[in-house]
């Protein structure tokens, strides 16, 4: 990108920010010390705009009810904004019908639910599920859990030098006894965006399936699992400023079809009867009891909220954020960024995760909390990647389309004298 154009961007761009900005009350406070509360914590979770809080009050306040059983009004009503939600979904991702999208209660029990039907009903002893070194422990735990059950064997992929997936060692560990290959799209922690346009295929040419982490992905730029041709995809609601308590899993119809069930219980039977029972169609077959019906409402008008302002235009915003962001860290002694830089990787994600010599993370991210600064310490549910560097910890400043040139340069003002701070008196 020409300077120029770089330029422009962040004319037309900053109007959008400020704009957008005023929709967030959360942001509208100062920490005890006065200054304006900043958050760079957005990886976490994101804050909620206005739009969600008024869904959800909307919701509680004139439709409340259970789904999908009430003969009143009310169930009617209730049953529809659940289902408007679920379309809502589908068509964010670009699923072929709602029927594709179960609710679940975040990212987590997404993978849980694919390990425990589909991993349990088709791998046997000596199969293998390929992961990566970057998982987030959702990604890691459940597999781990599945292969003392089944004994299908766990493998992971390394990471290069740059902090990116090390495809050739991807390349390396996909055998014919890979059933499926389970990545993140972009890693919380080093902020790469996984090349899902050669990892797939090759998935798929030797036979093995793929689910594919979107939790960092889905609110920073457009996802399409049909062009992606992806086998399971999850994402959680609260990382696309929906509320907590909601995720869901997309996955092929007829993937769904043939998995058994993963909780048992109301809402997702058909027929019961005193020794079994039939299944209700997708996707209640994977919906047991009272769903998040109040969060799935939530969830759809944050989607709404995020397609009425662009992803394309989120994620061009976010890419001038970020370059802002390293530009600053790397201009501090001794501070460490890991993962890509953006001119290694112009796709990567809207955070920077990094070391400093000789000071803990911890210790930094107390500090800057003192003067109204929100970073994330410690490791970031992704303990063996901070193995593999060698260190317990890391700090991250995580940014969204709400964020400002004017923050990153408080929070690399802060960081600067909070070191030299640590330094002298650590
Ligand atoms: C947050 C996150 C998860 C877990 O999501 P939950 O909804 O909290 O279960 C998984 N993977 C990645 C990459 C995440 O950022």
């Amino acid at each position: 990108m020409t300077t120029s154009s770089a330029v422009k961007y962040r004319d037309d761009m900053g109007v959008l920010s400020d704009r957008y900005r005023a929709d967030f009350p959360i942001l509208d406070q100062r920490a005890p010390d006065g200054h304006p509360l900043i958050y760079l914590d957005h990886a976490a979770t994101s804050q909620k705009p206005r739009q969600v809080l008024q869904a959800l009050e909307q919701y509680y306040a004139a439709d409340n009810a259970n789904v999908h059983r009430g003969a009143h009004q009310l169930s009617a009503r209730a049953t529809e904004s659940f289902e408007a939600a679920r379309t809502v979904t589908a068509e964010f991702v670009r699923a072929a019908s709602p029927r594709e999208i179960v609710f679940t209660r975040n990212a987590s029990e997404a993978i849980n639910l694919v390990a425990r039907s589909w991993g349990e009903a088709n791998l046997r002893e000596g199969d293998e599920v390929l992961l990566t070194l970057m998982e987030h422990h959702s990604n890691l735990v459940p597999w781990q859990l599945l292969a003392q059950r089944t004994g299908c064997v766990l493998r992971h992929v390394g990471i290069t030098e740059a902090g990116e997936l090390d495809l050739e060692d991807f390349r390396s560990k996909l055998t014919d006894r890979t059933r499926l290959v389970s990545l993140v799209h972009i890693s919380n922690a080093l902020g790469c965006c996984n090349p899902l346009d050669q990892v797939i295929p090759a998935a798929h040419a030797a036979g093995a399936l793929v689910l594919v982490d979107a939790c960092q992905s889905l609110a920073h730029k457009p996802i399409d699992v049909a062009g992606l041709d992806v086998d399971f995809l999850v994402g959680s609601s609260h990382k696309l400023c929906g509320p907590t308590g909601m995720g869901f899993l997309w996955a092929r119809e007829a993937l769904l079809e043939a998995m058994p069930p993963f909780l048992g219980g109301g809402e997702m039977i058909q027929d019961v009867f005193l020794d079994h029972s039939t299944w209700a169609v997708l996707p209640h077959k994977f919906e047991a009891g009272t769903p998040a019906i109040g969060e799935a409402v939530g969830m759809g008008a944050a989607i709404r909220y995020l397609q009425a302002i662009g992803l394309e235009a989120i994620q061009a915003w976010e890419a001038q954020l970020t370059r802002h962001l390293f530009g600053r860290l790397q201009a501090i002694e001794g501070v460490r960024v890991l993962g890509p830089t953006p001119e290694q990787q112009s796709d990567r994600g809207a955070l920077a995760t990094f070391l400093v010599d000789g000071v803990h993370a911890n210790d930094i991210a107390a500090l800057m909390d003192a003067s109204g600064i929100c970073i994330r310490s410690g490791h970031h549910c992704c303990q063996p990647l901070h193995r593999h560097y060698g260190v317990t910890a890391s700090a991250r400043a995580s940014l969204s389309f709400i964020s400002t040139f004017e923050e990153i340069d408080r929070f690399s003002e802060e960081l600067t004298s909070t070191i030299g701070f640590l330094r002298e008196h650590g």
